[in-house]
């Protein structure tokens, strides 16, 4: 978010009171650190710093998105568009797995998201077993 101005940062960070990313939904409080304002379309693929282009992440997600914008579903192998926060449902496209530990991909859309952006990955599996011990972790959609 360094090279946001500073009133679009704000006005990012505005939207929740309790902050999570909008692909992973980790809370930012249970992270540790703060979360990354993302363009949901990149620059370097012509859409601008405005604020329909700019969504929370959390460093994960968007190192693996990085400049990405399709990927591969894993299950047909076509390439798709990756979520759209601004536009796009994160219930219509992700649930959890019943012990809520994993992201599970339920459109062609959310499975591409999932591998894409590593949403599984074995660091964040673990954080997310301890805050289901501690009841903290699956939350409901803001
Ligand atoms: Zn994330």
């Amino acid at each position: 978010m360094r090279s946001l101005p500073t009133a679009l940062r704000r006005a990012v960070r505005a939207e929740f009171s309790d902050p999570r990313c909008a692909y992973c939904q980790s809370r930012e409080r249970l992270l540790g650190l703060p979360l990354e304002a993302d363009h949901i379309v990149p620059t370097a693929a012509g859409r601008r710093t405005v604020f329909s282009n700019l969504c929370l992440c959390c460093r994960s997600c968007n190192g693996f998105k990085w400049r990405q914008t399709h990927a591969r579903d894993p299950q047909t192998g076509r390439r798709v568009r990756l979520f759209q926060p601004r536009s796009q449902r994160w219930s219509r496209h992700f649930t959890w797995s019943t012990d809520g530990i994993r992201i599970v991909g339920v459109t062609a859309t959310g499975r591409a998201t999932v591998a894409a952006l590593r949403m599984n990955n074995e660091l964040i599996v673990a954080l997310r077993e301890l805050w289901a011990a501690l009841r903290l972790h699956p939350m409901k959609e803001q």
